[in-house]
């Protein structure tokens, strides 16, 4: 909306970084204050406006050229008469939602219009105003809007205070009392890194204490904006505040591990090379469970174990050394009691066998026990098929990925072909693939099973790089830059 500030500056650099790798981006600057989306008692009159010093932060920050639209020029129908969208109830029930009615039909309204004019590739918005950004998220998917939207962490002035056009409304006094916002957030989320908790009702005595009014002080999952009780996963705790007449948003991050992504679902999905690449660019560490189990058959093949013997199996199992380095590179060597066996381990007889390997409550135990404890400290994407439900059922975010049998066929196919085993036909690959989903989901321990809270995503007709996009959008849809950034390439 104008006004622009260090923020923007971070906006205009990050936007320029979505290009191709060889060139910046031409980046064109917005700067509209919308009618639509301030209240009849709010400052559209009074909001801050100064084309001049825009269009020169515009200019040193390095974009390519600034709008800044008219009313007329957006609504040529005059605003009251121009068509308005409504964000679902769900987005709009809690924090700035609630106390501002309108406000984000009003947003909605005018970005999916300024996207119309524009037709950007890309959109690129401050996480500072993290419902507005999960709201929009929601509008491009809902709309199937062609453009790729990107986050940017909240930038901050010296003292602490989130850059905002508002803050020059503030006198010295008050920008002192407005920084009690953003150090009781940290202090909260320092606690609850410690192992602490909250305690909103104080924090809401000490801003009023310091003469700082709460319009609301909330902890609500990220994506669903929905109330949470702080606990092991990531959660966002946000205050709107009023220093006088100015109104302060901002927010911090609760955590008390780094972000973890569970991806289960059926045989030959394509799970595999998808995460391994997703982990990748997002510089997450990489398990592939299902490497595990077919580790221990491959000993128990070797060691002439019986897959219906669960004591054979036990005793198998106390002298069995799992080494796995999941690795950023995307690589994952597996040892077993010191030998590689990272290319054995995908032989047809392994697959044929690992099922059955895998239903046993012993087998079972040792392996999740072993991946829960190397996904204790989170930044991990693991694989699998129980892993949202039974190996990191706090996971921040948890995907269904699926594809119908003949499809997964024929992706298996192409898999033994490039590893170097004999391929059987399709119809053949495909049975087998559907007796495994069989063994795997009807077993009793940890079945295969959709998590209630997995997002479910069907492959069939995508390919490799749309499933890897599909996946990274629904990551940022959970966990901001600010908490996990992108590594750069
Ligand atoms: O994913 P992949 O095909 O390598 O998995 C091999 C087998 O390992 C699966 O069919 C299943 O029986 C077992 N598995 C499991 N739980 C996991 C991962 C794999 O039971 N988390």
């Amino acid at each position: 909306m104008g006004a622009l500030h260090q923020g923007h500056r971070q906006l205009i650099a990050s936007a320029q970084a979505c290009g191709n790798g060889k060139e910046p981006a031409a980046v064109l600057v917005s700067a509209f204050v919308n009618p639509l989306q301030f209240g009849p008692d709010e400052d559209f009159e009074s909001y801050p406006r100064d084309i001049d010093a825009d269009c020169l932060i515009a200019e040193t920050s390095g974009a390519a050229a600034i709008w800044a639209p008219s009313v007329e020029q957006v609504f040529p129908a005059g605003a009251a008469s121009h068509f308005r969208l409504q964000v679902p109830r769900k987005h709009q029930e809690h924090l700035c939602g609630a106390v501002r009615p309108g406000h984000f039909d009003g947003v909605a309204t005018v970005v999916a219009r300024l996207l119309a004019l524009v037709l950007p590739d890309a959109l690129v918005l401050g996480e500072k105003d993290w419902q507005q950004l999960v709201i929009l998220r929601q509008l491009v998917d809902d709309l199937g809007l062609k453009v790729r939207l990107h986050g940017v962490p909240t930038v901050r002035e010296s003292d602490g205070l989130a850059c905002s056009s508002r803050n020059r409304y503030l006198t010295n006094k008050q920008r002192q009392q407005a920084v009690a916002l953003p150090r009781l957030l940290n202090r909260a989320a320092r606690d609850v890194m410690d192992g602490g908790s909250v305690d909103l009702p104080r924090m809401q005595l000490e801003w009023e204490q310091l003469g700082l009014a709460v319009e609301y002080l909330e902890v609500v999952d990220p994506s669903r904006l929905q109330p949470v009780k702080v606990e092991q996963k990531l959660c966002l705790l946000a205050a709107a505040l009023r220093v006088g007449e100015t109104r302060l948003i901002d927010h911090v991050f609760l955590m008390t591990r780094q972000p973890i992504v569970a991806i289960d679902g059926p045989a030959g999905a394509g799970k595999s090379t998808v995460t391994r690449a997703f982990a990748q660019r997002l510089g997450l560490l990489y398990l592939d469970t299902g490497a595990m189990y077919r580790a221990v058959t491959w000993l128990a093949q070797q060691q002439a174990v019986d897959s219906d013997d669960a004591l054979a199996l036990e005793a198998m199992l106390e002298n069995f050394q799992l080494e796995l380095d999941p690795s950023q590179s995307g690589s994952q060597r597996v040892r077993v009691n010191g030998h590689d066996v990272t290319d054995a381990i995908r032989s047809p007889d392994v697959t044929a066998g690992v099922s059955a390997i895998a239903a046993h409550a012993c087998v079972r135990q040792a392996l999740t026990a072993q991946q829960q404890q190397m996904g204790r400290r989170g930044g991990l994407v693991a694989e699998g098929r129980d892993i949202g439900t039974a190996v990191f059922p706090d996971a921040e975010l948890k995907v269904f990925l699926t594809a119908s049998s003949a499809e997964r066929a024929r992706r298996r196919a192409v898999d033994l072909e490039q590893r170097g085993f004999p391929v059987p036909d399709l119809l053949e690959l495909e049975s087998q693939i559907q007796e495994r989903d069989r063994l795997d989901s009807t077993r009793e321990v940890a079945p295969l099973l959709q998590a209630d809270d997995a997002t479910e995503l069907i492959t069939d007709g995508m390919v490799i790089e749309e499933v890897i996009e599909a996946l990274i959008a629904l990551f940022r849809m959970q966990v901001p830059e600010e908490v996990w950034p992108t590594p750069a390439c």
